[in-house]
C-alpha cells in the first residue's frame, strides 16, 4: 500500500486493491485475541491529492468480520465499512502564534496536528490504515441492536425463550426509605 509521489501529478491518484487477511498488519494478533476474525480480503480504495504541502488520502476500507455478540455471546458476522481521511506531511512544522514577538513560533509535531509524518518520496499507507481499521472495530459488537442478551440469573438466551427469573427486590428494599423523614 505504497503511494509513489512522483506518480501523483496535478490530478491526484486513485487506487483500489484487496489485501488477504493475513497480509494485513496485526490481523493475526486480533485473531489470537479471539475477539475478531477477518473472513474476507480487505477491500481498500482511495484517492490521494496534494493540498499545499500536504498529501490528503481519502478512501474506504471494508471487509467481513466474525465476532461474538457482547450480549448473547453468539458468534455472528458483520460488515465493516469505513471511510477515512488521512493527511500526511513531510515538512517540518512550525506554527506561529498570532501576535507573538519572537519569530520562532512553536514547534508542533506532525502528530500533535493530527498529521502523519513521512520521509522521502513515497508514503506507505499500511500502518495508518491498520490503525483506522482497528479504530473502526466496535468496542462491544452486537449481533443486533435489539439483541435481548442472556438472563443474568439463569443464563437463558432471551432471544429464544423467556424465563421467570425476577431481579432481586431492590424496589422492596427502597420502599422502606419512603417512610423515612429527612430533616
Ligand atoms: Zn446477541
Ligand atoms: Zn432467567
Amino acid at each position: 500500500m505504497i503511494i509513489q509521489l512522483d506518480h501523483m501529478k496535478e490530478q491526484g491518484l486513485s487506487r483500489q486493491f484487496q489485501l488477504a487477511p493475513h497480509d494485513f498488519p496485526d490481523a493475526t494478533a486480533w485473531e489470537e485475541s479471539g475477539d475478531f476474525k477477518l473472513l474476507e480480503p480487505i477491500r481498500i480504495e482511495f484517492t490521494a491529492n496534494r493540498i499545499g504541502g500536504l498529501i490528503e488520502v481519502k478512501g474506504q476500507i471494508a471487509t467481513g468480520v466474525a465476532s461474538f455478540c457482547g450480549r448473547c455471546l453468539k458468534p455472528f458476522r458483520f460488515e465493516l465499512d469505513e471511510t477515512f481521511v488521512l493527511t500526511f506531511t513531510n515538512e517540518p512544522l512550525t506554527v506561529h502564534e498570532d501576535g507573538a514577538d519572537d519569530e520562532e513560533g512553536i514547534e508542533l509535531s506532525a502528530e500533535e496536528l493530527g498529521l502523519i509524518p513521512f520521509v522521502g518520496d513515497s508514503i506507505d499507507l499500511t500502518e495508518a490504515l491498520a490503525e483506522q481499521f482497528f479504530l473502526a472495530l466496535p468496542v462491544r459488537p452486537l449481533c443486533s441492536e435489539e439483541c435481548q442478551g442472556l438472563c443474568p440469573y439463569c443464563g437463558i438466551d432471551l432471544n429464544d425463550k423467556k424465563c421467570d427469573c425476577t431481579p432481586p427486590d431492590f424496589a422492596g428494599k427502597f420502599s422502606a426509605l419512603k417512610n423515612m423523614k429527612i430533616n
